[in-house]
């Protein structure tokens, strides 16, 4: 089995069924919904520690299968769309494992490597399309409370216990763990087992957003102050995206040219947001154009300070 890309298939198998591997519940309350779990549907927690940690390929556990049939049953869907509120994040899912995973493995000496193993699902959808690198699994560093990263749902502590507890893991065989929680098969610069082209991919599987590090080239431009260009590769921003006579233009932050994006780095629905909300505002080419000269006129002053 390739660990790596079994991962993989797990991560996005959550990443789209969150919601239909827990009945929507009325609490939202993390603790609550632990323990109502524990006491009434314990086999789903164990089903869902073997889903994401055992060396069986994910195609032959019960809840993946069970998964298919819920997604076609019309009384599950409509439970969904009237809790739509109430349905499960990925987030809150792999809490509510870890959660198990502790206390169930109490004794276990494989529970630090199963841990750290839940720990990567976390960090890979943490991924969030920026700059930053993100290094935190289920609790929160340091490092990335800098990089302004948005607190989910608190952690559940592992506040259990030392007390001698039967093992309930159903998992028998440790390859996976043992693969996915080694630190040698980490990469340096996120400690994270995927690179973080791999992790966007991911995250773009789920969100329609351009990809943070695409980029276009500040060059002549058709319309637009053409005469001034620097030449320099700039990061695209659909925010500073907009469209004019059948092109998409962006603000080069350098030199402020305004420049054409290569329509192919846009998606069909981005391009649509992106005409829309040029549609709403009948100012944005003025707006655009104010903008470009107040920042060149705010250049100028620092440069005449100088
Ligand atoms: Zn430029």
């Amino acid at each position: 089995m390739d660990y790596k890309k079994e991962l993989i298939k797990r991560v996005i198998f959550i990443m789209e069924n969150s919601m239909y591997l827990i009945e929507p519940q009325n609490t939202l309350n993390l603790l609550n919904l632990y323990l109502e779990l524990e006491k009434n549907n314990k086999d789903l927690l164990q089903d869902l520690e073997v889903l994401l940690l055992s060396d069986d390929d994910i195609s032959n556990n019960n809840l993946y299968q069970e998964v298919k049939k819920r997604k076609n049953n019309e009384e599950y869907l409509l439970k969904l769309k009237e809790n739509k509120n109430n349905i499960i994040d990925p987030f809150t899912l792999l809490s509510l494992v870890r959660k198990y995973v502790i206390r169930e493995n109490i004794g276990n000496k494989e529970i630090l490597k199963k841990i750290d193993t839940l720990d990567e699902y976390f960090r890979i959808i943490r991924y969030k399309n920026n700059k930053y690198t993100y290094i935190s699994g289920a609790n929160l560093e340091p490092n990335d409370i800098k990089n302004h990263i948005e607190i989910k749902s608190g952690v559940i502590r592992n506040g259990v216990k030392k007390e001698d507890k039967i093992n309930y893991s159903k998992i028998y065989h440790y390859d996976f763990i043992n693969y996915i929680s080694n630190i040698d098969n980490h990469h340096k610069d996120n400690l994270s087992i995927l690179t973080e082209e791999e992790k966007q991919k991911i995250y773009l599987l789920f969100h329609d957003e351009i990809p943070w590090n695409t980029k276009e080239v500040c060059t002549k431009s058709n319309l637009f102050f053409s005469e001034n260009y620097c030449n320099q590769e700039f990061y695209l921003n659909e925010d500073d995206i907009f469209y004019y006579h059948d092109n998409y233009y962006m603000m080069c932050p350098n030199c402020y040219n305004i420049v054409i994006v290569d329509s192919n780095k846009l998606s069909n629905s981005i391009k649509q947001k992106i005409r829309k909300r040029n549609n709403q505002d009948s100012y944005y080419l003025r707006n655009v154009l104010y903008k470009r000269e107040y920042l060149i006129n705010e250049k100028k002053k620092i440069l005449m300070k100088k």
